[in-house]
């Protein structure tokens, strides 16, 4: 298998690349999981949290 983002040899496996990679066939190395998708889910995750907060304030704010 080959990492889909650094083209090195990521083992038998690899890791899932989503969402950095969304392609369900392409895989990623350790090192890139690590570096790359893990801390780009973490990010999605706290954007995801600020849309969420920023749509109950906009519900909030149509009440009064
Ligand atoms: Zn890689």
């Amino acid at each position: 298998m080959k990492c889909c983002l650094c083209k090195k040899d990521c083992g038998k496996y690899g890791n899932n690349p989503a969402p950095v990679n969304c392609n369900p066939k392409a895989r990623c190395c350790d090192n890139c999981n690590c570096k790359i998708v893990l801390p780009y889910r973490i990010k999605m995750t706290q954007s995801q949290k600020k849309e969420i907060k920023k749509v109950l304030n906009e519900v909030l704010n149509d009440k009064d």
